[in-house]
């Protein structure tokens, strides 16, 4: 019999009732070490004090309130985005892939206001995450999560990850768009070389294709810049940014240039519960600690902590680990077996961590992190890791 709720997940027999900091503890009182912190999500720690007074100062206020309205929380957020990053405006949504959605729109509708409506191909790359909505899951065409679910809207093109040869190849007159992460995330902690990127940008120069950035799971802090691409001096057209901009609470957001943005008028996108008040506070609240850059070289400091105790964990297991990648706190252990083996191995250390593509395992914790709490985790991955020898 079907399970009450739609049985899509392969769920760890784990529930979790509340959270502290870089702590998530179970309904039995186990307290686990969050590596994973909801996939990048909550990126200042679970029950943190300052986005729960966000949080409940906005509930007493007011709680929803319709887009045909002005939104004052919406507009102090995209003040705070868009004085911190390239773009000149701001729509919020839910989610990154309903943020995915509308990126695709953008570009469509600026090359259709050009008077280019041919010019449809978004060329995306091998191993991409963009979500799982029909549009989606068409952007980045994994066999695994397009099958069965034909037709697949049209209009996207794949390439291999990192190829720039490839790449020159395939961009050209008809080339409406490059749509690509930095870093790529489920794809195993994949990043672009900051001369790649700056090359991906120069092409994009040269035939005048869009660059979009899908910075929603490299994005806020998370690599110990703002926005990974920062890392190579270049900036995006358009970008999408969601998981740990609301720090748990569900919102998203495309940031795009003027010229981007310019199809996107009174009417053309609109969404009922994008820019929530409520999801506005808490993200104000949260881009106005990760933004502050005293926090980004706190990040950037425990990150540098981080890599050398997993390079010591790597060295000391090479039957399990062949190697750490990523920036920042997106890291990723690249193994010699099942990642899923070593999360599950990492369950019984009370350790929490996420199995990626490209047999890796990934380690997103709070950017709040302490030292010790540091230690202590790679502590728990190396008997982890010592589980599964021999
Ligand atoms: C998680 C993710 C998405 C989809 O975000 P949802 O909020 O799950 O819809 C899109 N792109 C990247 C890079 C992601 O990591």
């Amino acid at each position: 019999m079907i399970t009450h709720v739609l049985p899509t997940y392969n769920r760890a027999n784990i529930a979790f009732e509340r959270g502290e900091g870089s702590w998530a503890i179970a309904t039995d009182g186990t307290r686990y070490l969050d590596l994973g912190a909801g996939i990048a999500v909550n990126a200042l720690g679970h029950a943190n004090p300052d986005l729960i007074a966000a949080l409940t100062e906005q509930a007493g206020r007011i709680w929803h309130v319709s887009n045909i309205y002005q939104i004052p929380e919406q507009e102090k957020l995209a003040d705070l985005l868009v004085e911190h990053t390239f773009a000149d405006t701001v729509f919020f949504t839910n989610s990154g892939t309903e943020a995915a959605e509308l990126a695709i729109k953008m570009v469509r509708k600026y090359w259709y206001e050009l008077g280019d409506a041919d010019r449809e191909e978004i060329l995306t790359f091998e191993g991409a995450f963009h979500g799982r909505s029909t549009g989606a899951i068409a952007a980045a065409g994994s066999e695994k999560m397009v099958k069965g679910f034909g037709p697949l809207m049209p209009g996207f093109r794949q390439l291999p990850f990192g190829d720039i040869e490839a790449l020159r190849a395939g961009i050209g007159e008809r080339t409406a768009a490059v749509m690509i992460e930095p870093i790529q995330g489920e794809g195993g902690i994949r990043p672009l070389s900051d001369a790649d990127l700056r090359e991906i940008r120069a092409l994009c120069d040269t035939t005048g294709a869009l660059l979009v950035l899908d910075e929603v799971q490299s994005g806020m802090g998370r690599t110990g810049k703002l926005f990974a691409h920062e890392f190579s001096g270049i900036t995006p057209d358009i970008m999408m940014v969601a998981k740990g901009i609301g720090g748990g609470f569900p919102l998203g957001a495309v940031l795009a240039t003027e010229n981007a943005a310019s199809g996107m008028v009174v009417g053309t996108h609109g969404s009922t519960y994008g820019g929530n008040p409520l999801a506005c506070a808490v993200g104000a609240r949260v881009m106005e600690i990760i933004a502050e850059p005293a926090f980004l070289a706190e990040v950037n400091r425990k990150a540098g902590l981080l890599r050398q105790r997993l390079e010591g964990v790597v060295a000391a297991h090479p039957e399990v680990f062949e190697g750490v990648r990523g920036t920042g706190l997106m890291l990723g252990l690249k193994c010699r077996l099942a990642p899923a083996d070593l999360v599950k191995a990492g369950y019984a250390e009370h350790v929490l961590t996420v199995a990626a593509a490209d047999n890796t395992l990934r380690l997103l914790p709070p950017l709040t992190i302490t030292d010790d709490e540091i230690v202590e985790a790679v502590h728990r991955l190396d008997l982890a890791a010592a589980r599964l020898e021999g």
